[in-house]
């Protein structure tokens, strides 16, 4: 199905808990005090996945939160593999890789496909300062990650005025691990959060400089992506961006069941849960979420 900007639905980011165990200081925290009857089951997850699919969706990514802290995420992922009719594509997982030694085999064993770990930085002191964690946890769930074939794995690296003197060091690592490279805006979440902000468009300009392939990304919002010595490098700008908004495919879904059409809105949330639980027929929360979809940068 196509939204009233003409453009296709094809993705579905799933939240599947607000909890985390890091603490990074940008994060725009979706709420900690949670109430366990608000959090979708692995069955209302599946079911939910099971209507998206009449919308156009083949693609899904698991998110949070720390989706790894849900000691039934292979359910979840189990109950999404296993839908009939199946035209999933693909299905993704994006995590601070803290847990992920211990679990990457478990994942993969349950049909999840490829991870994205968020990394912005290598430097242990300046990870502990960022987020409070150890970095060498994310460092072997990378590693283990690769190994099990969780792949292509991509690392997302948010570029803040203190992380982008680390990027040709995350550049280096990328490489040597054979892992595609994210370069993520940062979005300040709010005014005291402003001075971290830094304009990747000088570094989108260093990148095509060197690359040797450019390639765009048609049904991802456009996102270019570059090929510098054998290493993948996209990039993910979301602020102030129209191509961002004229070629999404995206809508998401809340940890407790809302179905959301925009990344950058929060007040035209549409709830898909409570009709579920009331055994209503959701397909009519699907078509509002869809109409509901606007352009949030416009020409
Ligand atoms: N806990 C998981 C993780 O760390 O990947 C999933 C949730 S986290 C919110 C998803 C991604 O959003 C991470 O890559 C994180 O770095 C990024 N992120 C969080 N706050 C952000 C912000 N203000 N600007 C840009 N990216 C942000």
């Amino acid at each position: 199905m196509k939204d009233l900007h003409n453009r296709e639905i094809k993705s579905l980011r799933i939240s599947i808990t607000p909890q985390c165990n890091l603490n990074c200081f940008y994060c725009h925290k979706e709420g900690h005090n949670i109430d366990n009857n608000k959090l979708m089951t692995p069955k209302e997850i599946g079911e939910i996945v099971k209507y998206s699919l009449k919308y156009g969706i083949n693609k899904i990514k698991i998110s949070g939160g720390e989706p790894l802290l849900r000691s039934d995420l292979p359910e979840i992922i189990r109950n999404i593999k296993n839908l009939k009719n199946n035209q999933i594509k693909d299905i993704s997982l994006t995590t601070n890789g803290i847990l992920l030694e211990k679990y990457a085999q478990k994942l993969k064993d349950a049909g999840l496909d490829r991870v994205n770990v968020s990394l912005d930085t290598l430097d242990p002191e300046l990870y502990k300062k960022i987020t409070g964690g150890n970095v060498e946890l994310v460092k072997r769930g990378i590693e283990k990650a690769v190994e099990v074939g969780l792949k292509p794995i991509k690392i997302n690296f948010v570029v803040m005025s203190n992380t982008v003197g680390g990027l040709n060091d995350i550049m280096d690592y990328c490489r040597k691990m054979g892992v595609i490279l994210q370069i993520i805006e940062f979005m300040p979440v709010d005014e005291k959060l402003k001075k971290y902000h830094y304009d990747i468009n000088k570094i989108e300009e260093e990148i095509s400089k060197k690359s040797d392939k450019t390639m765009v990304r048609k049904f991802m919002q456009n996102r270019k992506k570059y090929l510098v010595d054998g290493l993948e490098i996209e990039f993910v700008r979301p602020m102030d961006n129209t191509e961002f908004c004229s070629h999404c495919t995206r809508i998401r879904l809340t940890y407790d069941g809302l179905l959301k059409p925009c990344l950058l809105r929060d007040d035209n949330l549409v709830d898909v849960l409570t009709p579920l639980r009331n055994g209503e027929d959701i397909n009519k929360c699907f078509i509002k979420c869809i109409d509901r979809r606007e352009l949030y940068f416009k020409e």
